[in-house]
């Protein structure tokens, strides 16, 4: 909608309007023990609009909600619909393709990793406190968007459920033939699995974690059953791998992505104890010119150009190969400017 675009089209920081900002005559459409209801039209673009007064209790609530509301907007992409010929789903394209393709291209600066996580965080926060929850169940770099500035947003969320064996594959069988096999907790390899909790996602998530810091692959070059051995049997990718360049911040980063892949699911934290935390690490490492926005041109060094090696199985090569040139002109770009 207009207010849409005019209102949220940069959401920083939660939109707040002014009573000057609405014409005057409101139109009371309900009254009630605590606030109306009433009719009102924005100035800007003459915008209908409700207008609901709130107890200072609900104002408070309503705060929470915004924040989410907030979420939505920054940390997720948006779906504009569906196709049914060819079946299809039309979203928001995100001009920078996905860390799948970023992680082994470039080299990110440290506050740079620190905001992907974190906003990746800020992503499933949203989607796990939606009621019911929404349970991502793919969450792998291939599915973590960036936009032109190196923002991410969470896709394909809601893709995969549970119920969903098509004919003879179970859920696991499923997921390794999407190549997700490394982002899959140890509960799920057992005989009989429960079906999966939010939990499921924090794992996926620590796995993220661990190649957005070490912009390494995980279990690189091992077999399928040889990765389904080890993740059994507690074994999780390298600490090592962490840079040496890390900052003093990184050893809480590190205690709480080891926490996620706990063995036992329940040892795991929810997002909505992580968001905060991890928000204030990021915090700590910004630098003052990213808060400016030249985050993109000071947050990326040159690496020669590798190849993005793609993914997992499903990965079209059209777009692929798409995304690789186009990459490499934003590269170009980036060093030439
Ligand atoms: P899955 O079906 O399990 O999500 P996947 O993420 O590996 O598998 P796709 O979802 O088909 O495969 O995406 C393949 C690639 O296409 C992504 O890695 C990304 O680079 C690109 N892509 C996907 N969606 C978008 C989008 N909305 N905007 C821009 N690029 C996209
Ligand atoms: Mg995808």
């Amino acid at each position: 909608s207009q207010i849409g675009t005019v209102r949220y089209g940069n959401l920083e920081r939660l939109n707040y309007f002014r009573k000057e900002e609405f014409e005057v005559d409101w139109v009371k459409v309900a009254e009630r023990t605590f606030g109306c209801v009433y009719k009102v039209k924005l100035k800007l673009k003459q915008e209908k609009c409700a207008i609901k007064t709130l107890s200072s209790r609900d104002y408070r609530s309503m705060l929470r909600v915004s924040e989410i509301a907030k979420a939505k907007l920054k940390y997720l992409v948006s779906i504009y619909g569906l196709c049914k010929d060819p079946p299809a789903v039309v979203m928001e394209y995100m001009n920078r393709g996905s860390l799948n393709n970023l992680l082994p291209t470039h080299v990110l600066t440290w506050p740079k990793k620190f905001q992907m996580v974190h906003e990746v965080t800020r992503g499933m926060d949203f989607l796990h406190s939606m009621k019911p929850h929404l349970l991502h169940l793919n969450l792998k770099p291939a599915n973590i968007l960036l936009d032109d500035r190196l923002h991410v947003k969470l896709s394909d969320f809601g893709l995969i459920t549970w119920e969903e064996t098509s004919g003879k594959m179970t859920f696991i069988e499923h997921l390794a033939a999407r190549g997700n096999i490394s982002y899959i907790p140890p509960e799920a390899f057992t005989q009989n699995p429960e079906p999966p909790t939010a939990k499921y996602d924090v794992y996926s998530f620590s796995i993220v974690m661990w190649e957005i810091l070490t912009q390494n692959r995980p279990y690189q070059g091992v077999n399928m059953t040889e990765i389904l051995i080890r993740v059994t049997s507690g074994k999780r990718p390298g600490v090592e791998k962490i840079p040496d360049d890390k900052p003093p911040e990184c050893e809480e980063m590190l205690a709480i992505m080891q926490q996620c892949w706990h063995q036992e699911s329940s040892q795991r934290p929810a997002f909505s104890d992580m968001v905060w935390k991890i928000e204030a690490l990021s915090d700590v490492l910004k630098l003052p010119d990213m808060i400016s926005g030249r985050e993109t041109k000071k947050s990326l060094r040159c690496k020669p150009p590798l190849p993005a090696l793609s993914r997992g199985v499903s990965s079209s090569p059209s777009i692929y190969s798409y995304l690789k040139r186009k990459d490499f002109e934003t590269f170009k770009h980036v060093v030439t400017k």
